[in-house]
């Protein structure tokens, strides 16, 4: 940062010098009194915002409050199926036999926890099961899973996200919810299949296990089937959008919430 210089005098009279050196004195003060008032909540609330001067933040009230590792912000990231809860679990297979939603969903938690860590992140790789889900602390946790490989019809295509009714703030849960939904699908283009959002997804059986002050949210990330294409040959972009989404909830970016479709 430079500082400008507004008095005409090259070489000033002892007064005016004195002068000239109590102004700079007084703007440095000013300045860093600003700076200080600037930056402070943001220091004091461990809240790591790396993109700060690119995003615009959301009103206090919405602002998460982060439990932080030093000054990382932690996240968790449940990869759907994984571990199984008595043994191997591969969730919706294809009738290729090969490809799981188990592989698929670890595919995908993994390079999101690979492209969140790189941007100082840190990232709990969790199991379906995992027994550090209960009372698991952390500014988000997001549950990562795929919907069936079964032939349904042509509407079968699209992403879900649904927040867990046991977090505490559901302001913050509905930020998280519009976040995914609006970031996810300007990254991978796929559609809210909003419509079909289950009971299996609102009471997933990690939101009652977790902390209550986690936000928490799950999120199907296409149809095995019909969206084969982005989620098996292209879990780069599906990542990329899921951290999009994380990205706007942690940062407190400004987002439009998610309309209610019509019945
Ligand atoms: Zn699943």
């Amino acid at each position: 940062m430079t500082t400008q210089r507004r008095s005409p005098y090259s070489r000033p009279a002892g007064g005016v010098h004195t002068f000239r050196i109590l102004q700079t004195a007084f703007s440095v003060a000013i300045l860093l009194a600003t700076l200080f008032v600037a930056f402070s909540p943001t220091m004091f609330s461990g809240n790591w915002t790396p993109f700060a001067s690119s995003f615009q933040a959301a009103p206090l009230t919405g602002a998460v409050a982060v439990p932080t590792q030093g000054s990382a912000v932690r996240i968790g990231i449940v990869s759907g199926h994984w571990g199984g809860e008595n043994g191997e679990d591969p969730g919706a297979v294809c009738p290729d036999g090969v490809t799981t939603e188990q592989k698929v969903n670890l595919t995908i938690a993994s390079l999101v926890r690979q492209k969140l860590e790189a941007r100082g992140f840190v990232i709990d790789l969790l199991q379906e099961f995992d027994p550090r889900l209960e009372g698991y602390h952390a500014a988000m946790l997001l549950s990562i899973h795929a919907d069936t490989c079964d032939v349904i019809d042509d509407q079968a295509t699209g992403f879900k996200v649904a927040a867990s009714t046991y977090s505490r703030d559901q302001n913050l849960a509905g930020r998280l919810t519009a976040c995914l939904d609006d970031r996810y699908a300007s990254v991978t283009g796929l559609h809210l299949h909003s419509g079909s959002v289950t009971i299996n997804m609102t009471d997933y059986h990690a939101f009652s296990a977790i902390d209550s002050a986690t936000t928490a949210a799950i999120i199907e990330t296409g149809f095995l089937n019909l969206d084969h294409d982005l989620l098996v040959n292209h879990p780069d972009v599906v990542a990329d959008g899921v951290v999009s989404g994380i990205l706007c909830f942690v940062n407190n970016e400004s987002v439009q919430p998610t309309p209610i479709p019509a019945p």
